[in-house]
């Protein structure tokens, strides 16, 4: 499955996070197929969008799209020159979409900071040191390899230029994702190596429950990061609110000002890093919303619930989410013209609501 690798330094709050994100199995039930590892954890992507078809239909279940999150162990400071478990971080980190980064910003006297002091700027350097380390690493070792191929064969000669920019980059302290398409590198060509900083980031400041609401605190860190995005959380808070029953769990994040759990900011905003979009389907059974890549046209998104759909795709029938909840049903939106038959070019939008027509 497409993930989110969580990283950070020792003592920022990662298993605190990654354990309430798991707690959360509400989709161990409608996975029962999905073979999960220790170190994975598989959460609903919240969308009160499915809520609002399944009263509308009548349905009887919803099915939330997941998202899966891997902790990934053991990139601490000097990984790269073999610190710590060394690189074993590398192989579970390479299968990773998208790299979500744990820091620590709390200020807890009673949690020892691995480095003596809470510096959330100086954490997201040496984690971002590690990556590009390993990246250089992977590249150093490869171009002589590369170089030789490309003598023998002429379409080597563009991996062997990518490589090339590729450490020069890197060697500034840039990764290949903030900086790759700016330098001219042609990142495609790089993508047999499995290089760590090509991903996205994403960034969890784990901060004091008192911080969540101080908004210059939060734009201060916000900017070490930016363009990547940041999620804030205070994730002792999340571990709670976990155990708790609905009605007090909403109590307590009303009482430390926050809109939603910052869980659900984060499934959200991972999800999006990862460069997808859910469409949803609806009926009496269940109201379900299915993961395509953006971009994705009509066949690729009825192949996500059947190869046989996509094989034997005709039509689909597509209403947009705002414009089916304006007319209250199906029927009433049909009668209003808003449900659109389109064809096999058509690129699906996120909250499609759609019914695909195949022959079998
Ligand atoms: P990891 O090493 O990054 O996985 O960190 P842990 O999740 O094990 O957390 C390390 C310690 O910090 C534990 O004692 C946690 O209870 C504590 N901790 C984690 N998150 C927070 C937080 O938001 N605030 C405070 N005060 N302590 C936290």
């Amino acid at each position: 499955a497409i993930s989110l690798g969580i990283v950070g330094l020792p003592n920022v709050g990662k298993s605190t996070l990654f354990n309430a994100l798991t707690k959360n199995d509400v989709l161990a039930a409608n996975y029962p197929f999905a073979t999960i590892e220790p170190n994975t954890g598989v959460v609903g992507l919240p969308d009160e969008r499915l809520d609002k078809l399944a009263e509308i239909h009548g349905s009887q279940k919803i099915i939330p799209a997941p998202v899966t999150f891997v902790d990934i162990a053991g990139l601490v400071r000097g990984a790269s020159k073999g610190q710590g478990r060394g690189n074993a971080f590398l192989a579970n980190i390479r299968d990773a979409a998208a790299i979500c980064q744990v820091v620590r910003a709390f200020s807890d006297p009673n949690v020892v900071h691995v480095d003596g002091k809470v510096s959330p700027a100086d954490d997201i350097e040496t984690i971002n040191t590690e990556l590009i380390l390993a990246d250089l690493q992977t590249l150093e070792k490869a171009l002589p390899r590369l170089e030789k191929e490309a003598k023998i064969r002429k379409d080597r000669a563009a991996v062997v230029e990518a490589a090339k920019k590729a450490i020069d980059l890197l060697n500034t302290g840039v990764t290949l994702y903030a900086g790759g398409a700016r330098a001219g590198i042609e990142i495609v060509e790089l993508r047999e190596l499995h290089l760590l900083t090509t991903k996205p980031f994403l960034y969890v400041f784990n901060v004091d429950e008192a911080e969540l609401g101080n908004a210059d605190f939060l734009d201060e860190l916000r900017q070490l990061v930016a363009p990547a995005e940041a999620v804030f959380m205070d994730a002792k808070v999340e571990s709670e609110l976990i155990d708790l029953p609905a009605e007090e769990a909403r109590e307590l994040l009303e009482s430390i000002g926050q809109p939603e759990p910052g869980l659900d900011q984060l499934i959200r905003v991972g999800f999006r890093t990862l460069g997808l979009q859910t469409y949803l389907t609806a009926g009496p059974k269940e109201a379900r919303a299915w993961t395509v890549p953006v971009g994705a046209t009509a066949p690729e998104a009825a192949g996500v619930i059947h190869t046989d759909f996509q094989r034997g795709f005709i039509k689909a029938e597509i209403v947009s989410y705002e414009d089916l909840v304006a007319a209250g049903s199906m029927a009433a939106a049909k009668a209003a013209g808003r449900v659109r038959l389109e064809g096999k070019d058509y690129v699906m939008q996120d909250g499609d609501v759609v019914e695909f027509r195949f022959n079998v």
